[in-house]
């Protein structure tokens, strides 16, 4: 099939890009850069072996995102450009709404008018009712509103697609919720780069590790979970991609809305989780206890059956894998894609 992946530069579609061109897929990959650099794309070109077309564009600019649908006609529209730091949606939750629903609404007016039908989403299970009990069913309630203008994002865009589906005849949307991404492909060429200090676990469990930051905070050890932190399915993210291509099954079989976990079904504690990494990179990891984050649920996990039956798909990396993998890329890399 021929793809559109929006966001190719960054974590989750640098890496969908390898895994769609080594299943045999073209890609057209676009990306503004407000969090990513393209020396990424120079890098995925290396791991695929082929100079995919890439354009720089700011996919909130209506007319370019036109434009750019009418140079290539795609079947597949895969959009993971997105803001995604929840802290920073809530002290700027304008520019929130502004990128992340813009760009959707750019892309979807755009394929109305040239005709393409398929569209993939980055969901996330963050979707979820506080209340919903684990593990997360698709069909589990999700919330009216979330914790964060990131998330409410997520909800609104899940809102809008299936409104297209049911408008515009013959379009289907898959609407993916991922759980906690982590690792690198095993190259060591590309992986998660934040800029600043990173707000994510496994980006800041990697920072210390490398030397960048002194020691990890854990947020929270009373948790009522068995050694008293935060449990989290954590997914490698070749896996994650790979379930993107097999999501792409579902668009040909003109699912309309199709709505899936992509998860492990596993949750390890944050505690596990320094363990390991630990373990991977050949040192004890500094840590120490730190009051709970605001916002933080005690334990989240998939039910991943759903995307076994549907799709065939089931994550098979391991937390050892998974940290493995973030040190090789993180050790030869240690200022990321800035060196
Ligand atoms: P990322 O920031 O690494 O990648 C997103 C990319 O989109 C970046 O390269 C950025 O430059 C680009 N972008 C943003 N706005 C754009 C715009 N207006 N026009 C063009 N490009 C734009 O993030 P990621 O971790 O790869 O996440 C990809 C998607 O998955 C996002 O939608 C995110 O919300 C979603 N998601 C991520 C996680 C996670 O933990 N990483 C979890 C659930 C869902
Ligand atoms: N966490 C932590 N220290 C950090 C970052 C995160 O203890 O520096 C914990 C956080 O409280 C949560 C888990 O690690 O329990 C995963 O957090 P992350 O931000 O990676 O993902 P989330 O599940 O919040 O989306």
């Amino acid at each position: 099939m021929k793809i559109l992946v929006t966001g190719g530069a960054g974590y989750i579609g640098s890496h969908t890009c390898v895994e769609l061109v080594q299943a045999g897929h073209d890609i057209v990959v676009v990306d503004n850069f407000v969090n990513s650099s393209m020396e990424a794309i120079r890098r995925v070109r290396k791991l695929c072996g082929t100079e995919f077309p890439f354009e720089e564009i700011d996919l909130t600019d209506g007319p370019a995102t036109d434009r750019l649908l009418e140079k290539y006609p795609v079947d597949v529209v895969m959009h993971f450009a997105g803001l995604k730091a929840v802290g920073e949606s809530v002290q700027i939750p304008i520019e929130y709404y502004r990128n992340n629903l813009g760009s959707t609404l750019s892309l979807l007016s755009a394929m109305k008018k040239h005709g393409v039908k398929n569209f993939v989403f980055s969901s996330s299970a963050t979707v979820y009712g506080a209340d919903a009990p684990v593990p997360y069913k698709e069909d589990s309630p999700v919330s009216r509103i979330t914790s964060s203008p990131y998330g409410n994002t997520k909800l609104m865009i899940e809102y809008i697609l299936k409104d297209t589906v049911r408008a515009v005849p013959g379009f289907n949307a898959a609407l993916l919720r991922y759980f906690n991404p982590v690792g690198a492909h095993e190259s060591g060429e590309i992986g998660e780069d934040p800029s600043g200090i990173p707000n994510n676990l496994m980006p800041y469990i990697a920072k210390v590790a490398v030397g960048k930051l002194d020691k990890i905070h854990i947020f929270g050890n009373d948790y009522d979970t068995p050694d008293g932190t935060c449990l989290r399915d954590y997914i490698h993210v070749v896996d994650l991609a790979k379930g993107h291509v097999a999501a792409l099954k579902k668009l040909e079989e003109n699912c309309g809305v199709f709505v899936c976990n992509l998860g492990t079904g596993k949750a390890t504690s944050v505690l596990e989780m320094v363990k390991a990494f630990s373990a991977a990179c050949g040192k004890d990891l500094p840590y120490d206890f730190a009051p709970r984050r605001e916002g933080d649920l005690p334990e989240t996990w998939a039910d991943p059956t759903y995307a076994r039956e549907t799709l065939g798909w089931t994550a098979e990396k391991g937390i050892k894998e998974m940290c493995e993998d973030v040190w090789r890329w993180q050790s030869r890399n240690p200022n990321g894609y800035r060196d």
